[in-house]
């Protein structure tokens, strides 16, 4: 057989926050980021970040354009990866205070869960991702607090997941887009095509 292998083509959820550093990363481990600011620019993409910023301000925009069905429905067939607000807006349930969202992750995160002096902050801890501690890089970041019996977890903070997994579903308390670590970054990629060939076999 003589099939190409296409790059996995990646939308980026670009409203706010720091989607630039995001698309960079996954170019950097072998996909194509592409911008997404409207629904229908969900066509023909093999996953989705939605990243950091202001949860609250992301769930407005999605609630303008009619994002969010579109998006609930691309997330039941496609790699999703949540970064901080992007976290938030995958939960199963939102505290502190409470917020609507997506509810496709089964979490339960606290918004700005570390006070004001030590809401920033640079860690290195244990992974299970292959290769050693991780670096990551907290900002005004929320809390998982409760997963689910199907949520794996890849890295904690102070004995809570700060980095999950739920099948295709990916979500991260922290900013991975901000190290030259590449690993988070390399196993969405890496989930994105498989599930990209997944379908392909089966349609
Ligand atoms: N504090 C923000 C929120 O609650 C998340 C912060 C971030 O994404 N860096 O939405």
């Amino acid at each position: 057989m003589n099939e190409q292998r296409a790059l996995p083509r990646i939308g980026v959820l670009a409203i706010q926050g720091d989607y630039a550093a995001h698309a960079d990363a996954l170019a950097e481990v072998g996909a194509t980021p592409t911008e997404v600011r409207k629904p229908d620019q969900l066509a023909g993409l093999h996953g989705l970040i939605l990243p950091g910023g202001e949860s609250t301000t992301i769930l407005r925009f999605l609630d303008k354009h009619s994002f969010f069905q579109t998006l609930r429905e691309f997330a039941a067939n496609h790699p999703v990866f949540g970064t901080c607000a992007g976290a938030i807006l995958l939960s199963r349930e939102v505290r502190s205070p409470a917020q609507r969202s997506l509810g496709i992750l089964d979490s339960v995160v606290e918004r700005n869960a570390y006070g004001r002096q030590i809401d920033s902050t640079i860690l290195t801890a244990e992974t299970e991702l292959p290769g050693g501690p991780l670096e990551m890089v907290f900002i005004r970041a929320p809390r998982i607090v409760e997963t689910g019996p199907g949520v794996q977890v890849l890295a904690r903070r102070s004995g809570f997941p700060a980095l999950v997994r739920q099948n295709h579903i990916m979500a991260a308390t922290f900013h991975p887009e901000l190290s030259a670590d590449r690993r988070v970054h390399k196993l969405f990629v890496e989930i994105v095509a498989q599930s990209a060939l997944t379908a392909a076999a089966s349609g």
